[in-house]
């Protein structure tokens, strides 16, 4: 067991990141490297700060009676970069009788994540993209890792949302759209897909960071574009809606 963790910070009220009402707590730290990522503080594993398990368990106990119906998501950054740290949470909120839900790329070894996942009861896998050069120039990591975790987490049932940020001329592509609607709705466990359009609610924290920002000429994706992208994973028979954006 860690014991400790880095964190970027918590939100007590969540309302978007799994069931309910829920705790969330963003790790900090991130293989990737989105190119719309709204949280680009969270990527640098030596920022952030430093907590213990038993500091979350003691925050995550003063909204205890609210998250009844939710839960406790742990999202980033990339949760799995700290394996043991979230296991021992999810122990932790299991002993509460709280849900755990983990929001997660996929972009980590099978081996390592395996015993976080027993811990889960819900995955939210965001997957980026299909095209595998594309999935590349969108995250700067390959699509291998996370098409791996989606396939495994299929036979093993494990209840999982799937989530698809949509970017004008970038992940709108057909054919990119086609075959990953394709892929989900070959996978047992996808109780939903969300559609979630870009936007640009981050660009102020790249600027701070002194980064450049490649989508800063790119639109923010229409209604119209989210209702055609979760048509075609409609087509497909997958459980499809538009989301509130990233
Ligand atoms: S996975 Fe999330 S935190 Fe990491 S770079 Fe992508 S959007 Fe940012």
């Amino acid at each position: 067991m860690s014991g400790i963790g880095r964190i970027h910070s918590i939100e007590t009220f969540g309302t978007v990141d799994g069931p309910g009402i829920r705790f969330i707590v963003f790790t900090q730290g991130c293989p990737l490297r989105c190119l719309y990522c709204h949280n680009p503080d969270c990527r640098n594993s030596h920022d952030g700060k430093e907590v213990t398990v038993d500091y979350l368990i003691a925050q995550i106990t003063k909204c205890k009676s609210y998250l009844r119906k939710g839960g406790v998501t742990v999202s980033g950054g990339e949760p799995l970069m700290q394996p043991d740290f979230v296991r021992e949470i999810f122990i932790r909120c299991h002993q509460m009788g709280l849900h755990t839900a983990l929001d997660t790329s996929g972009f980590c070894l099978l081996e390592v994540a395996k015993p976080v996942l027993e811990m889960t009861d819900l995955v939210l896998l965001d997957i980026k993209s299909y095209i595998p050069d594309l999935y590349y120039k969108v995250t700067n990591v390959s699509i291998e890792p996370t098409l791996a975790m989606a396939k495994y987490l299929s036979e093993i049932g494990k209840p999982t949302w799937i989530r698809f940020v949509l970017v004008p001329h970038l992940t709108d592509d057909i054919e990119n759209v086609e075959k990953l609607a394709d892929f989900i709705a070959n996978l047992k466990n996808v109780e939903k897909l969300e559609v979630l359009p870009f936007h640009k609610m981050g660009e102020y924290k790249w600027e701070q960071l002194k980064l450049d920002y490649e989508l800063k000429d790119t639109h923010p994706a229409s209604p119209e574009l989210v209702q055609q992208t979760v048509d075609i994973f409609r087509s497909r028979g997958v459980n499809a809606m538009g989301a509130s954006g990233i």
